[in-house]
């Protein structure tokens, strides 16, 4: 008997949820199993015949990381220096408590946060102060303040030591969710690891669709569940199915609004108590997904979700649409989970693995 029969029974899904809710993309031959439409179908058709240009890697890898990032952060970055060159004269600037003054409510504007952007100012006027100073020299000594803030033991995910890694994704509606593990599968696939995705979002038809869309596209397998399904049920079928095939990891989406924040919360912990029962010491990533274009706003949505779903690191989205790409810092400094991934687009590459050194530098590079 495996170790888990033995816990309580209202923890384990129930036999009539784990029947036919299995599905196997792109083979599920039960028209009552699949919940796909017909014009998802035929957009997986089109989309998986899409392949990446030859010789084409993921930005990581293909040392096209930092004019990603660097375009990515380009709004930030605009809104920032644009600001700061606004500081000088062409025969530069005394560093005195005026230019300090100004140079602290510019970097407030990139939603750094009063801290963080202290901390910068601070630096600049041990450094600095009573200089004649470039600018040049100036986003010099920001950049590398930036980069120790953000600074971090390790972006890797942790794997497993043995069997399935079980990285759950949780967030707001909205924030990005479905599209990062879309992206973080493809990026893990072309990496040579198997994947298989769990829609556990069945609070919304669509989150659905559009999950098993991107398992079309990558070419990799996703189980999901009834409309309405019991999102555990379908974790915990994701798992058993990772650990059938041998998969190296199972990915799994979950609801971001249900009726009340109470029952989002203890629907997550419903899923980390089911697939640590297959697993032992699943899920080994609880991974927030944040939306970097709420600004402000995403520091809540981390604050309402880092305790409550235990979360282990973070993918920040949206970094190509926001002018606010310097919450990451206080996001960092508050909430000290690892930034993981960034999301640079909804493109299937647009993901990369954080690096504060690429981060800093395209933030303030001219
Ligand atoms: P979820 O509700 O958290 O699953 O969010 P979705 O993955 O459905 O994403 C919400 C919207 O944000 C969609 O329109 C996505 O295409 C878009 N999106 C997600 N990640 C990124 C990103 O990194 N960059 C951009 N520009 N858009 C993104
Ligand atoms: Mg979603």
């Amino acid at each position: 008997m495996a170790f888990w029969r033995s816990k309580k029974k209202e923890d384990l899904p129930q036999p009539s949820e784990q029947k036919n809710e299995s599905s196997q993309h792109p083979t599920s031959s039960d028209p009552s199993e699949n919940q796909v439409t017909d014009a998802a179908q035929a957009l997986i058709q089109e989309q998986s015949t899409i392949k990446p240009p030859e010789g084409e890697t993921t930005p990581a890898k293909s040392g096209g990381l930092f004019a990603k990032m660097r375009g990515a952060l380009s709004k930030t970055r605009q809104a920032l220096s644009t600001d700061i060159r606004d500081l000088f004269k062409s025969d530069g600037r005394l560093v005195d408590d005026e230019f300090l003054g100004e140079l602290f409510a510019r970097l407030i504007r990139t939603d750094m946060g009063v801290g963080c952007a202290e901390a910068i100012r601070d630096d600049v006027e041990m450094r600095l102060k009573s200089r004649v100073v470039q600018m040049e020299e100036v986003l010099a000594t920001i950049t590398e303040q930036t980069r120790s803030m953000l600074e971090q033991e390790s972006t890797a995910i942790r794997y497993a030591s043995d069997g399935p890694t079980v990285i759950l994704v949780v967030g707001v509606n909205g924030s990005g969710k479905t599209t990062s593990i879309g992206k973080l599968a493809n990026h893990l696939h072309r990496s040579g690891k198997r994947v298989v995705l769990g829609a556990g979002d069945t609070f919304r038809a669509a989150a659905v669709e559009q999950l098993t869309i991107w398992a079309g596209r990558i070419g990799c397998e996703i189980v999901t569940g009834k409309p309405e399904a019991d999102p555990a049920s379908v974790a915990y079928q994701t798992v058993e199915k990772a650990v059938e095939i041998n998969a190296d990891v199972a990915i799994i989406d979950t609801a971001g609004r249900l009726q009340t924040q109470t029952n989002l919360m203890q629907q997550l912990e419903k899923i980390r108590r089911v697939v640590g029962k297959k697993i032992e010491d699943a899920p080994h990533e609880v991974i927030l997904v944040l939306d970097s274009t709420a600004g402000q706003n995403a520091i809540s949505q981390a604050r309402g979700f880092s305790d409550a779903a235990n979360c282990t690191g973070i993918i920040l989205a949206k970094l190509d649409g926001s002018a606010k790409g310097g919450v990451i810092l206080p996001i960092r400094d508050q909430f000290k989970l690892p930034v993981k991934f960034v999301g640079l687009g909804e493109g299937i590459e647009d993901i990369a693995e954080f690096d504060a050194s690429t981060f800093a530098k395209a933030l303030f590079a001219q």
